[in-house]
């Protein structure tokens, strides 16, 4: 009987663990876990925390997002336990990744850090301080113009995730594209300098595109200069801005709101 098999397996594998130590020595592997035993398809499923230390109104807050988005297939929100964190589970891939690659997405002018549900993690360890965003790239000349440049200059701006596919169909378009994950604890950088060996540097300007609001004094996400506490420290004045709107990429396109 194929019951008794397993029930005989299952004894077989428990035999083998030791139990003699206590806890400290016990661990229980799990091999091949099929897949339709995890009850939710985690798969689909999105993490995101507003940058904000304000609580958010999650109805509002859903309704918002539900009609920026419009997911074709649906989307289903929830609150977690853990402070500010709220699920986004999606039932077509479709529909995640166009949340995924259009964003960065705001609800109250509050910028949404959003991921993929790692299923390895635990809720309240969950850290959300990466923003997805498109960079555009200026000024690179043609010589330049490769995956690696792209990714190590990705990883300049932030995390590298991806290149723009029309990067090197394009030979029109006066930037290259690159996705990067940012790091909002650290500020915007605007541009970067760059060498061939034995050759001059040569400094290459970036844009953002769907950049949220920033500081112009200290390059953070998530304020603005009226609110910047560096801004209030700095003895020498509030007059001083190292940085403006030119960080921000025109959109080649309309066709996304808020
Ligand atoms: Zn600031």
């Amino acid at each position: 009987m194929a019951s008794s098999g397993n029930a005989e397996n299952l004894e077989e594998a428990y035999s083998k663990l030791s139990l003699e130590n206590g806890d400290e020595d016990f661990g229980l592997v799990l091999e091949d876990v099929p897949e339709n035993s995890v009850k939710q398809d985690y798969n689909r499923c999105l993490v995101g925390r507003f940058l904000t230390n304000r609580k958010v109104n999650f109805m509002a807050m859903q309704d918002t997002l539900a009609s920026i988005w419009r997911p074709v297939k649906g989307v289903f929100m929830e609150e977690t336990d853990q402070p500010n964190i709220f699920l986004f589970k999606f039932f077509h891939d479709l529909d995640m990744q166009r949340v995924l690659n259009d964003g960065p997405w705001t609800f109250n002018q509050q910028v949404l850090l959003i991921k993929r549900l790692n299923v390895d993690e635990q809720l309240k360890d969950i850290k959300l301080s990466e923003l997805y965003i498109w960079v555009q790239i200026y000024d690179v000349p043609l010589g330049f113009k490769s995956e690696y440049v792209l990714k190590s200059i990705g990883n300049y701006v932030g995390r590298f995730l991806e290149s723009d596919s029309k990067n090197f169909e394009r030979m029109g378009r006066n930037y290259l594209r690159i996705m990067v994950a940012i790091d909002v604890m650290k500020p915007l950088k605007s541009k970067m300098r760059i060498k061939k060996a034995g050759d001059d540097w040569m400094w290459f300007q970036f844009k953002y595109e769907r950049l949220p609001s920033f500081c112009f004094f200290c390059g953070l996400i998530g304020h603005t200069e009226k609110f910047c506490e560096a801004l209030f420290d700095n003895p020498q004045g509030t007059e001083i801005r190292n940085y403006d709107g030119s960080l921000r990429a025109t959109m080649r396109k309309q066709s996304i709101s808020a």
